[in-house]
């Protein structure tokens, strides 16, 4: 069993470094422990050390553990893997974040589906920062009139942007996806004010999203070690 406690630790240390770095408040950035592939059992032993974000990426897997941790009410799960329009009914019943909506299908169905006595759902928007063919995420260019449509939806909360940067060895195109990103945020929030996310930073790029302005950085490997995808079903 790797050491869930320690990386977490380590975890955070590098999230107070990098944001000390920058002249950030290392409080100012939540830590999202993706869980994907991981056991209940693994995920309570995070919960045990403090940790209360988890990020899911596989619908039905997450339900099963959503489910074994019912009772741990303070847990906040976020939804960060692709939606089929047809599966956004448990999202919305099941989730308090989802970080991967790219159009405005998705965000209409998760509006009408969020029961009456759950708040709003947080919503990020998904961008497809590196012009990337195959990627999910909304086109910069398309992105302002996505925004204003889903900040009209009654039940969702459009908290901000989520990104995964197209994969690089070369830091400075990697920093330079984070830095549009956050252009992109400084430029809608003169007309939404509200919105207070920019989800993006995964285990090997977290400090440079951080010195970007990352407020959310989803940390799967750096906490719970090299996934198995083996005796996965879903
Ligand atoms: C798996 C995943 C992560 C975590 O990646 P690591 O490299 O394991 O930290 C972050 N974001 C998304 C959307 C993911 O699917």
């Amino acid at each position: 069993m790797p050491c869930i406690n320690n990386n977490l630790i380590k975890v955070q240390q590098q999230i107070h470094e990098a944001a000390t770095a920058t002249g950030r408040e290392p409080a100012d950035i939540t830590l999202l422990a993706v869980s994907k592939t991981r056991t209940a059992d693994e995920l309570k032993q995070a919960y045990d050390h403090g940790q209360r974000h988890f990020g899911e990426n596989y619908l039905q897997e997450s339900l099963e553990k959503i489910d074994a941790l019912s009772a741990l009410d303070d847990l906040c799960w976020h939804f960060i893997g692709p939606i089929q329009s047809n599966k956004t009914r448990p999202i919305a019943e099941s989730f308090h974040w989802v970080h991967s909506v790219d159009r405005i299908k998705i965000a209409r169905r998760l509006s009408e589906q969020r029961p009456e006595h759950l708040p709003a759902l947080n919503i990020c928007l998904q961008i497809n920062i590196s012009g990337e063919e195959s990627k999910a995420g909304c086109l910069p260019e398309d992105t302002a009139t996505l925004v204003a449509e889903i900040a009209a939806l009654p039940r969702i909360k459009l908290r901000g942007l989520m990104a995964i940067p197209q994969a690089t060895d070369d830091p400075e195109q990697q920093r330079d996806a984070f830095h549009r990103m956050q252009q992109l945020f400084t430029e809608l929030k003169q007309n939404h004010p509200t919105l207070d996310t920019l989800s993006m930073g995964m285990s090997g790029d977290m400090a440079m999203a951080i010195a970007e302005g990352a407020t959310i950085v989803r940390i799967g490997t750096a906490i719970f070690g090299a996934r198995d995808y083996s005796n996965k079903q879903n």
